[in-house]
């Protein structure tokens, strides 16, 4: 299986704590990183996690707040004076790209590389020749915000070498034909179709980033199935009304969408800072979602083994 990870390199909202810093979810999928959000301090963050700023890397933001974003000037930065070649491409709803320009423009700091940076619109956002895909939806926040979902390229169904022996097909090259979709011609002269020897495609595994968010019926079917859900947990019970106005979620808001969307696994993060223990935060989410975990910064999640 290909290494599928999360990492967290922020985990607080709105203000860093001794122990969180600022919004920002890494997925290393073989040899890429993706970023999700890039809060202050995300490129500190990231180097003292021992990420590679030269990699196959592709960023997306899901709101322009501050504590999502601001850190995007640093970590372009940081991966030029680090002399990145490789061009970045970077994703997020309006304001954007207008953030990126003007600020180049006004602390006057070019780059060693390409970086495209892209206005995201609902649907399939960007399709990386690694194997991966990423798909925006809207989610309901105080301003424009998206969420995301990672979704591994489907995979091709097993090969199945007795029916291809069976049907006249010797090992050898034209396996690999079909292996890669391509008819062959078998040794007793009938053309072999792949989908004769192949099973079902193998879906890929998938990943769900809300952003700030409130709950909503769309992101319950957006996130159908993920086998990983990272998602706003600003504030517990006790804070249910905030969570309303402040146009956040609860952990036990986040664990009932994790349940409604036969979620494998809900994982809470962009804790409010008045928490300095989440644990109340985890146990009022597994009441409704057993299956859920707190993100702490620099903590590793590994999916690489799970199918
Ligand atoms: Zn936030």
């Amino acid at each position: 299986m290909p290494i599928l990870k999360i990492q967290f390199l922020g985990t607080s909202s709105a203000v860093p704590t001794k122990e969180r810093g600022l919004s920002c979810t890494l997925i290393h999928f073989e040899n890429a990183i993706v970023f999700f959000d890039s809060g202050e301090g995300a490129q500190r963050a990231a180097l003292a996690a021992g990420i590679g700023l030269n990699r196959d890397c592709s960023i997306f933001i899901t709101h322009m707040h501050g504590d999502h974003v601001v850190g995007l000037l640093g970590l372009l930065q940081t991966m030029a004076m680090h002399r990145r070649e490789r061009p970045l491409m970077i994703f997020g709803p309006k304001g954007l790209v207008e953030f990126i320009t003007l600020n180049q423009k006004v602390l006057g700091f070019g780059l060693t590389y390409n970086a495209y940076a892209k206005t995201v619109r609902q649907g399939k956002v960007y399709e990386s020749k690694v194997g991966y895909r990423v798909f925006a939806n809207k989610s309901n926040h105080s301003r424009p915000s998206y969420a995301y979902l990672f979704e591994e390229t489907e995979k091709p169904g097993r090969f199945d070498t007795r029916k291809a022996l069976a049907l006249g097909v010797p090992e050898g090259p034209l396996w690999s034909k079909l292996q890669h979709g391509r008819s062959v011609k078998s040794d007793r002269g009938k053309t072999v179709h792949p989908s004769q020897v192949l099973g079902k495609p193998r879906k890929g595994r998938r990943i769900g980033i809300s952003g700030d968010t409130r709950p909503s019926e769309e992101l319950v079917k957006f996130f159908r199935g993920c086998d990983a859900i990272v998602f706003d947990s600003t504030y517990g019970d006790d804070h249910a009304q905030q969570a309303k106005e402040n146009m956040h979620s609860t952990s036990r808001e986040a664990a009932t969408l994790a349940k409604r969307a036969g979620a494998k696994l809900l994982i809470l993060t962009h804790f409010s800072a008045r928490y300095r223990n989440v644990s109340q935060l985890v146990k009022q989410a597994r009441e409704v979602f057993p299956n859920t975990i707190a993100a702490s910064d620099q903590m590793v999640y590994d999916l690489s083994a799970k199918e």
